[in-house]
């Protein structure tokens, strides 16, 4: 069904998701187990979707979506849609628009629903740090600081975007220095008072401000100067003193984390019930559902995943391993 967009640009696509819904009864508001189980899809190819099929979609009652739904189907639009598409603009407004529409009844909006300002961070940050186009996901950002209240909203983890940011796993500190203070060209690119926006940002945190990911905090220093002086960023990743105890191989390191999966070989020793631990160790031979035996970082491959972070994991049959880069800390 998705083909390529030369392909799809010569139907009318309209037509077709009508045909679509009305002939093979497919809900667009549906997500659906394509040909792999662990990945799945919306019933459309969003990224070629026309601003009228969006638009009659999101303004129909005819269809049974819930909020939430409409609202995946926003953000998963958004993020697949890219300028191939003739109405990419207009299409960029339109759901920014109705996103906003749907957030301002609030009343059945979750914690766990979906940000559209968060879900497009991850991919800027990767870009950002991969050096690959980050036009298109600078372009989304700035409408939707325009259209939206999202700069202010937290995601599903309790994190601003200014937190998120700090919290992603670039490949170390001066690149995540880099990232955040890109984020405020960004911002204030978007016609935002940056200074006032860092101000706002600090009083979250009156100790210091932290952004947590696993066993470790990342704290960012921001010095908001004069004009002339401009702004100084400064961040340290640290591992939290609770976990002082525990085999800092089987922990996750600055910018590299292990698994939060329980039963993994890479899971992370912090995670893990303190009956499962001997003298700051995995035991050997752990009861019930465990894989194997929890492994150190020196044992495990170290990935980029794409809008995550670097991972610690399972090495692959083949058994290499990645080196790491000379920043590291
Ligand atoms: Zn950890």
């Amino acid at each position: 069904m998705i083909g390529s967009p030369d392909t799809f640009n010569c139907l009318d696509h309209e037509e077709t998701v009508n045909l679509m819904i009305k002939y093979a009864e497919v809900d667009p508001f549906s997500i659906y187990w394509m040909r792999d189980p662990m990945a799945f899809s919306w019933p459309f190819p969003t990224h070629l979707m026309s601003h009228s099929t969006l638009a009659s979609l999101l303004s129909s009652d005819c269809f049974y979506g819930t909020l939430n739904q409409r609202v995946s189907l926003i953000t998963t639009t958004l993020r697949d849609i890219c300028q191939l598409n003739s109405d990419y603009s207009k299409i960029i407004r339109l759901l920014c628009t109705r996103y906003e529409a749907i957030r301002n009844l609030d009343n059945e909006y979750t914690n766990l629903d979906p940000i559209l300002l968060d879900d497009i961070i991850g991919e800027w940050c990767w870009n950002e740090v991969n050096d690959e186009q980050s036009k298109e996901s600078e372009q989304k950002i700035e409408q939707i600081l325009r259209l939206t209240k999202d700069l202010h909203r937290i995601n599903y983890r309790g994190q601003t975007p200014l937190e998120r940011i700090l919290a992603y796993a670039s490949n170390g500190k001066t690149q995540t220095i880099t990232l955040i203070t890109k984020w405020l060209v960004l911002v204030a690119k978007s016609g935002i008072d940056y200074r006032e926006y860092v101000r706002q940002e600090l009083k979250r945190h009156p100790d210091g401000y932290m952004a947590h990911t696993c066993c470790r905090s990342i704290k960012l220093t921001v010095i908001l100067e004069d004009a002339e002086n401009g702004l100084h960023v400064d961040v340290e990743n640290i591992r939290c003193s609770r976990y002082g105890s525990l085999d800092p191989v089987f922990l996750c390191e600055a910018w590299r984390s292990r698994s939060r999966r329980l039963g993994s070989v890479s899971t992370c020793l912090s995670l893990v019930d303190e009956g499962l631990i001997f003298d700051g160790r995995p035991l050997p031979n752990a009861p019930g559902s465990w894989e194997a035996t929890i492994k150190p970082n020196s044992e495990l491959a170290l990935k980029n995943k794409k809008w995550i972070d670097w991972q610690y994991e399972k090495l692959s049959p083949t058994g290499t391993n990645w080196a790491p880069g000379p920043e590291f800390g």
